[in-house]
């Protein structure tokens, strides 16, 4: 593009998201906004009144029963945030040092950090552009090609080291293509680990993102589309891992009335309760949040119906997606022209982002194995994140 047609293409888009958003003309309108209209001053005071703000209360155990009941997972497991929930899922999923993990080459550093937390070696799969999430028909391929079958288990030939687990990542809210999904894991003796960090709420064919793996993580930080402050969760249908979940990020203590005695090296990963109670706040407004994010979908998809150059993502076909943050993905031909974009948007009070760099792109990535990533490549250059909180779909 030329820069005039960049200028303009961005005039274009900041007329759009004004049209969706009436009343941003003067304020700064952030990317993701958290919401606190419901009970979280009433449960958080709470806690300061009684003086159960830490690691003991009863909040803890309601936001691990209300985050069951609403993701359908018999067992969840609060922890301090989305990072640490991975870092225990992988643990837990039985990957060990040496092993390969397949992730998106195109997500947020944390689920590449939790497997190096691990000793694993991230290796990087590209993702569809029709989900955002990782190509299972590029992977199933890929790893035909590239897996070997001995004894114990799957092998990289090329490298030598187990094939342990595949993280999916649902991103932007928008759910992987998980059945496919599983069937490679089964094929390969792979253990599904969802990173659904960002997928609160989010459903793939009816049945809620988080579920499909054996051990999935969730994120509660400030910026998704619940929050606890920072916090996160680890779900699963196994009641013994859910079990040892708990036991390790509590230090890997033995219950007793006042021995401190620990079996193994743990964590202290557990949520403190101040941050529980703000979470059951947030949970209970989950379904308006919901409504509103859908309905902010809307706005936009009449706003930019008219705008040539981009288009704005859409939920893939099986899904219902919490639709966390709305994306806009440029045409090819405008690619050239994103930067121009964010900086006019920013400018504009109107803040947008674009997608993380891939993770083969950052220094202490760079060297890990990975498949042809030209579709992650095309979108990490076409991607625009814009205003996504609840309250402006409300
Ligand atoms: C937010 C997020 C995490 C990590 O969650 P924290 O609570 O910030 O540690 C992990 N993966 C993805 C994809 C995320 O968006």
């Amino acid at each position: 593009m030329t820069p005039n047609q960049s200028t303009q293409l961005s005039n274009d888009i900041i007329a759009a998201l004004r049209k969706a958003l009436p009343n941003t003309d003067n304020a700064f309108t952030p990317l993701h906004e958290p919401t606190f209209r419901g009970n979280e001053w009433t449960y958080v005071k709470e806690c300061i009144d009684t003086g159960w703000v830490s690691s003991v209360g009863s909040y803890v155990t309601r936001i691990e029963e209300m985050i069951a009941e609403i993701t359908g997972a018999k067992y969840a497991v609060a922890v301090v945030n989305g990072t640490a929930a991975l870092h225990v899922a992988l643990l837990l999923a039985g990957v060990m040092p040496g092993d390969e993990v397949l992730l998106p080459a195109l997500t947020f550093v944390a689920t590449a950090n939790a497997v190096r937390y691990t000793g694993a070696v991230p290796h990087f799969v590209d993702i569809d552009s029709a989900t955002l999430g990782v190509d299972a028909r590029k992977l199933g391929n890929y790893l035909y090609e590239i897996a070997e079958r001995r004894s114990d288990g799957w092998y990289n030939k090329g490298t030598g080291a187990r094939l342990r687990a595949v993280v999916p990542m649902h991103t932007f809210g928008h759910p992987a293509d998980l059945e496919p999904l599983q069937r490679i894991c089964e094929r390969f003796g792979l253990v599904l680990v969802e990173d659904a960090a960002e997928s609160l709420g989010s459903y793939y064919k009816g049945k809620h993102t988080g579920t499909f793996g054996t051990i999935a993580a969730l994120s509660f930080n400030g910026n998704k589309i619940v929050t606890t402050g920072g916090g996160g969760a680890i779900l699963t249908d196994d009641q013994a891992i859910a079990r040892r979940a708990k036991h390790l990020t509590t230090t890997a203590k033995l219950p007793h009335a006042w021995e401190y005695s620990h079996d193994e090296i743990g964590f202290n990963y557990r949520m403190p309760n101040l941050n529980a109670a703000l979470g059951c706040a947030q949970l209970e407004q989950l379904p308006r949040f919901l409504e509103s994010k859908r309905a902010l979908y809307l706005k936009y998809e009449q706003a930019f119906s008219a705008v040539e150059g981009v288009s704005l993502f859409k939920e893939p076909e099986y899904a219902s997606s919490n639709y966390w943050l709305q994306t806009l993905i440029l045409d090819e031909s405008a690619a050239s022209a994103r930067d121009v974009i964010l900086e006019l948007t920013n400018q504009a009070g109107l803040m947008t982002r674009p997608a993380w760099k891939l993770m083969t792109h950052l220094p202490m990535y760079a060297g890990c194995p990975s498949m042809d990533l030209s579709v992650s490549r095309s979108l990490e250059a076409r991607i625009i994140n814009i205003p996504s909180g609840s309250a402006l779909g409300a």
